[in-house]
């Protein structure tokens, strides 16, 4: 089956981390509610993030409400979880017949009550906060529309249909943010309330980054050209290396949803960034050197 998917060469070239934008999915029926469709587009979305590196990792999603709140994914969030090797995954009563295999790995929620560690937003395990196991590996960040984090081996996902994706990556430090801004959010500054964070929280400086735009909607398919908006925004804050894809989701319904073109039955393409755990292991200790 092809693999509908496309890679930037300028978040390619980067080291530290991987990326996928998944484009539109043939032979799938989109013309439903949006959670209907997103599970149709599940499979296909999970079958290119392992094709792209992602096989295993956990995919932290975020509601995506137009709004300019960050999830913040660091070492003190991440110590709430413990890995479960896929051998012990039997010992949990009844559970075995309903997970998916997705992985090596996979995550168990300890605690999610508290949410100092997610500036304000309290995490919630989708389906399966009684049962202890994110079944499907993919954990959503109530009300906000970006998430960024320090941590390796976890895959940030942000769904859009015109709307930008935005890719922060700060390999230096290293730290990445991934941005769901549209009209609204770019005006109420989303992305760059997600660099400020990575830089108070992570000691990111924004002169290190480089910062990828996707797909989205533009002028002449729409009265706002909110993708230069948020090219300038980063600008402002110090940021250099900007990479816009330049291309118009309505432009090409072959390889793109679009929300406008259309007229909101549709589906909805998914970005994914993830910083890659071997650099972790280049930098730590290895046990066998
Ligand atoms: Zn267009």
């Amino acid at each position: 089956m092809h693999l509908p998917f496309e890679q930037f060469p300028k978040l390619g070239a980067i080291k530290v981390c991987r990326h996928v934008f998944v484009q539109r999915i043939p032979g799938i029926d989109v013309s439903d509610d949006k959670p209907k469709v997103l599970k149709r587009l599940d499979a296909a979305h999970c079958e290119i993030r392992n094709a792209t590196g992602f096989g295993g990792w956990p995919l932290f999603t975020a509601e995506q409400v137009h709004g300019s709140k960050i999830a913040a994914l660091d070492s003190r969030f991440q110590s709430r979880f413990t890995r479960l090797s896929p051998s012990k995954r039997g010992e949990d009563e009844g559970e075995g017949s309903q997970q998916t295999d997705r992985g090596p790995t996979l995550i168990l929620p300890l605690s999610l009550t508290k949410g100092e560690a997610t500036q304000d937003v309290r995490l919630r395990a989708k389906d399966s906060e009684k049962a202890g196991i994110l079944k499907k590996c993919q954990t959503e960040f109530p009300a906000c529309d970006g998430i960024i984090t320090n941590q390796r081996g976890i895959a940030l996902g942000i769904y859009v249909a015109d709307c930008c994706a935005v890719y922060i990556v700060d390999p230096k430090t290293p730290a990445m943010g991934l941005v769901h801004s549209g009209r609204k959010g770019t005006e109420l500054g989303v992305v760059t309330n997600a660099i400020r964070k990575m830089t108070e929280g992570f000691g990111s400086d924004p002169a290190n980054m480089i910062v990828q735009l996707s797909p989205c909607i533009r002028p002449p398919h729409y009265e706002v050209d909110f993708a230069a908006e948020i090219i300038r925004q980063c600008r402002a804050l110090g940021v250099r290396h900007i990479h816009d894809s330049s291309t118009c989701t309505a432009c090409d319904l072959h390889r793109y949803y679009s929300y406008r073109a259309e007229k909101g039955k549709t589906g909805r393409m998914l970005a994914v960034l993830g910083l890659d755990p071997l650099i972790a292991n280049l930098v730590g200790k290895q046990p066998n050197q």
